[in-house]
């Protein structure tokens, strides 16, 4: 038997059980031993009386005073019983489980662990389970893992196949060189691999769990690292040469480039006139004037002769650089033809952009994931930018990347990611900073208020749209149902048509429209038409309204930092002074110092700072490394026992290691390291299986 061989070679696993296990992603015995327990119960010394309090799950030892009862209640058969412990009587209640009063005896000792309830005026203690005190000393010795688990599939044949499984298999073969487990502290494949599902104390599982979350974070970086490696040697056919289009475009614009923009521009354009593969990474906060630089590198592939291809997380977006792109294009008399691709566009339309792609007819390419959804076929795909990529995992990224022949890559990305995780989200990618805001950028003037402060937002909302302005109104998400929000997004407009003169065009937008119906919206609100935008957070993303100046958010305590910041990333992108009410609904004034509450500490620091960055940074010392911008939600890591955030110790270990290591032989040619290779080779090989959609 080994790692390859399926379930049912184990002993009392028949196909009934070796569905249960399929259903829990196990078919091979490899996939059960890495089927790692998502937590571990330990069973804590048995409470005092005192202790006890409400919710708490709870130890106490004792004896059954007086008599085990049996009522009907209803359905129910509740049995109770008494008992004596150090410092009181203690009911005990179980449900249905009528049995018990045979089994238990009075006046005897036993320790019963179960979740204390407040019951009138007293405690009592609720569907205990019940142990000897010399069965419960013994379990206090150990860890009891605790396993995620599906319909059919309990602890007990989990425990008992993975038992069997590391019997028959022996001890593993170790892949990692002695040299690097040595300098990490790590302890043996064989060891970690048995210890983390049978662990005889903290220590142990401690041990064993290190091992193995470093070997995850270890083959993840170094693939990357590979990927890096090998697009920087692999060449490009017919490098591109600049034929001054960029060039011109940037001396015509209404405004000159940001030192940052130049000296990044500059980074993208010899990548791309290079003979090697490009794979950047351009991380601005937002506003730093991202789009351009795409734009500059889409015509430089252009005018090649070569196809370029822009995608971006939503169809408003899509649509806004697909026009924007369009306008440069006229404006220049450039005869570079663009074509839109997303998912909401008519099957015929879709089709027409299709063959348009596929004749070479387009030369750039806007869109949405539709690029890598649709059967596109590209000609000769030289460039493809995703903006806002922290939408998009690692894996989508290279799909794109995989329909031409080593297509350049270039990523765009506004989530200031703190330096430490940047190793695992682009650790395949160069990375270009954009550390600087256009010039006559006013800051952003923030205020955080509460809701007795309306009148005045929407007096000031009205002097600013006299002024010739436009204003966001950002609804509350009341609840997690996007009919719930749609309802409150329009009694909200209609609310606020009182507010407002009648001339005032107030639009609507959220998740529940059509794709087209947003589109027009946003077109509208574009043109000037519609002078406020009441919207959930679909426009989060990207969407550039410079002669916007408002940003009002109300609930502004519900929604997270970075979304916060990147809502009010959607004012201040013009030359006026723009604003952002957060308007809070939890604290009506009434608070003595509503600043001292998570939310308004939090809300303080978007106020005190416009620098996403900085703003990452104290989000970080607030919260502790807890779900820093969503990243964790974002589907781009997903380690089976690994997180980045609680391990990053291991993990910059790790990367440490998997640069040492590359820098010695970054084939992994040498004999010691041969055993790595195989490893890494079936795990890039499993990785890819994955990537099929
Ligand atoms: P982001 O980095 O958030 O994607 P955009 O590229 O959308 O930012 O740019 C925001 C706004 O700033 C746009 O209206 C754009 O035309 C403008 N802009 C970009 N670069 C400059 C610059 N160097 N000077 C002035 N305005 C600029
Ligand atoms: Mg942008």
């Amino acid at each position: 038997m080994d790692e390859r061989s399926l379930l049912t070679s184990l002993k009392g696993i028949g196909e009934k059980k070796a569905d249960a296990f399929r259903r829990a992603g196990i078919e091979t015995v490899g996939d059960l031993i890495g089927y790692y327990p998502r937590a571990y119960e330990s069973f804590e010394a048995p409470l005092d009386y005192l202790e006890l309090s409400d919710g708490r799950t709870a130890a106490v030892c004792g004896f059954i005073e007086g008599s085990i009862s049996v009522r009907y209640v209803k359905n129910f058969k509740i049995t109770s019983a008494k008992l004596r412990m150090d410092g009181g009587l203690l009911p005990l209640v179980w449900y249905n489980m009528p049995y018990l009063r045979s089994q238990l005896h009075p006046g005897m000792r036993y320790v019963f662990r179960g979740r204390v309830r407040r019951k009138g005026r007293s405690l009592q203690l609720e569907q205990p389970s019940v142990y000897t005190p010399e069965k419960y000393e013994e379990l206090m010795s150990g860890l009891q893992p605790v396993y995620p688990l599906v319909k059919g599939l309990t602890e007990t044949t989990l425990r008992s196949a993975l038992r069997q499984a590391f019997d028959s298999l022996g001890p593993l073969p170790e892949y990692l060189p002695e040299s690097i487990r040595k300098s990490a502290g790590l302890a043996s494949l064989s060891f970690a691999t048995e210890r983390v599902h049978f662990p005889s104390d903290k220590e142990e599982m401690g041990i064993a769990r290190k091992r193995l979350i470093f070997d995850e974070f270890f083959l993840f970086i170094l693939q990357l690292r590979m990927l890096r490696e090998s697009r920087q040697k692999a060449l490009r056919s017919r490098p591109l040469s600049e034929g001054g289009h960029a060039a011109q475009v940037i001396a015509s614009l209404p405004y000159s480039l940001t030192g940052a923009q130049k000296k990044v521009w500059e980074e993208i354009r010899s990548d791309l006139c290079s003979d090697h593969v490009m794979a950047r990474l351009v991380q601005g906060d937002v506003g730093s004037g991202k789009t351009i630089l795409a734009f500059l590198g889409l015509i430089l592939t252009a005018e090649n002769g070569c196809q370029g291809a822009l995608m971006v997380p939503t169809e408003v977006l899509a649509r806004q650089h697909y026009e924007a792109f369009c306008r440069l294009m006229e404006e220049q008399s450039f005869d570079c033809r663009a074509v839109l691709l997303t998912g909401s566009m008519k099957a015929s339309e879709k089709k027409a952009a299709r063959e348009k792609i596929e004749s070479g007819e387009a030369q750039i390419i806007i869109g949405t994931h539709a690029l890598i959804q649709e059967k596109v076929i590209y000609r000769d795909l030289a460039l493809v930018v995703t903006d806002e990529q922290h939408r998009f995992g690692v894996k989508q990224r290279e799909m794109l990347g995989t329909k031409g022949e080593e297509p350049h890559v270039l990523v765009m990305s506004a989530t200031p990611i703190p330096r430490t995780l940047a190793v695992i989200l682009y650790g395949d990618l160069d990375v270009s900073v954009l550390d600087e805001m256009p010039a006559r950028r006013l800051p952003i003037k923030t205020a955080v208020v509460d809701r007795s402060w309306r009148p005045k937002a929407y007096s000031f909302i009205r002097e600013q749209i006299a002024a010739g302005r436009q204003a966001y109104i950002i609804c509350p998400m009341v609840e997690e149902s996007e009919a719930v929000d749609a309802e409150n997004v329009t009694d909200y407009a209609e609310m606020l048509r009182g507010e407002l003169p009648e001339s005032c065009v107030i639009g609507v937008l959220h998740g529940r429209m059509k794709p087209q119906e947003k589109n027009a919206v946003m077109e509208r609100f574009l043109a000037g038409e519609i002078k406020v935008l009441v919207s959930t957070t679909v426009v989060e993303v990207g969407v550039n309204v410079p002669n916007a100046t408002v940003m009002m958010i109300e609930n502004a305590e519900r929604f997270g930092l970075a979304q916060l910041h990147q809502l009010r990333g959607r004012v201040g992108r013009g030359d006026a002074q723009s604003y952002c009410i957060f308007m809070r609904g939890d604290s009506s004034g009434e608070s003595a110092d509503p600043e001292q509450d998570t939310a308004g500490k939090r809300l303080k620091i978007l106020r005190d700072s416009n620098d996403g960055f900085e703003i990452a940074r104290k989000d970080l010392e607030l919260r502790g490394p807890g779900d820093l911008f969503g990243v964790r939600q974002s589907g781009i890591m997903q380690f089976r026992i690994a997180d980045p955030f609680e391990d990053h110790e291991i993990m910059q270990n790790a990367a440490a290691c998997a640069d040492r290591i590359m820098r010695q032989d970054n084939g992994l040619e040498r004999p010691q390291n041969a055993a790595l290779k195989q490893k890494l080779l079936l795990y890039i090989d499993k990785n890819a299986k994955n990537v099929n959609i």
